[in-house]
């Protein structure tokens, strides 16, 4: 037996959680019965503590302390490939993205503020760009994260094979997307 499943037998089941994850996923997490088709098919399965289906299991039991302290919702790529192969249509990257939002930024471990500020910088530069722009997107989670030096090397070599371009190119409907963030915005509230 795995330490998690150690740690699941554990629990002392408490619905409040499963309730609040349902009411903001609208998901059915109850009809989940641990088939493991979702970790099974998870391309960073490996890196998780808690795989996907575990995460289910302790949703369902209440367990959250157990889960805001683990690495899963972080390393979470939202590819949906477990939705895909989920029998119960259960979209795991919906539940990982609302756990991600119950943890208090006061509690946020260094791997998961160096996720959040990926991700902020990503959409930084789609917003600004219309699309993608890698050197700006580096620059920014560097300054956001104090990494100077990391990947140094690795950025060089990117570089010198022209896979970094040096300007960023605008795309021609970027009112329209724009348009998209302030919705997305107005929706969160
Ligand atoms: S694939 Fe669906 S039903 Fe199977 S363990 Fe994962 S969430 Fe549960
Ligand atoms: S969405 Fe997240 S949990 Fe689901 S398969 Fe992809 S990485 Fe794994």
């Amino acid at each position: 037996m795995s330490v998690a499943e150690r740690e699941i037998q554990a629990v002392a089941p408490s619905f409040s959680l499963l309730k609040l994850v349902e009411r903001k996923t609208g998901l059915s997490i109850s009809r989940c019965f641990q088939c493991q088709k979702c970790t099974n098919g998870c391309p960073v399965s490996d890196t998780m503590e808690l795989k996907t289906h575990e995460v289910v299991r302790l949703v369902q039991l209440g367990a959250r302390e157990r889960l805001l302290s683990a690495n899963s919702p972080w390393l979470c790529i939202s590819c949906r490939t477990c939705e895909a192969r989920c029998p119960n249509d259960i979209d795991s990257s919906r539940i990982m993205e609302t756990l991600r939002s119950l943890v208090e930024p006061a509690h946020r471990t260094k791997q998961a503020h160096r996720v959040e500020s990926f991700h902020a910088a990503f959409l930084g530069t789609v917003r600004q760009m219309g699309r993608a722009y890698e050197l700006g997107l580096i620059g920014l989670y560097k300054v956001k994260t104090g990494t100077y030096s990391q990947d140094l090397k690795l950025g060089l070599a990117m570089f010198q094979r022209r896979k970094l371009k040096v300007l960023p190119e605008r795309v021609r409907r970027l009112k329209e997307i724009r348009g998209i963030f302030r919705r997305a915005e107005a929706r969160k509230g």
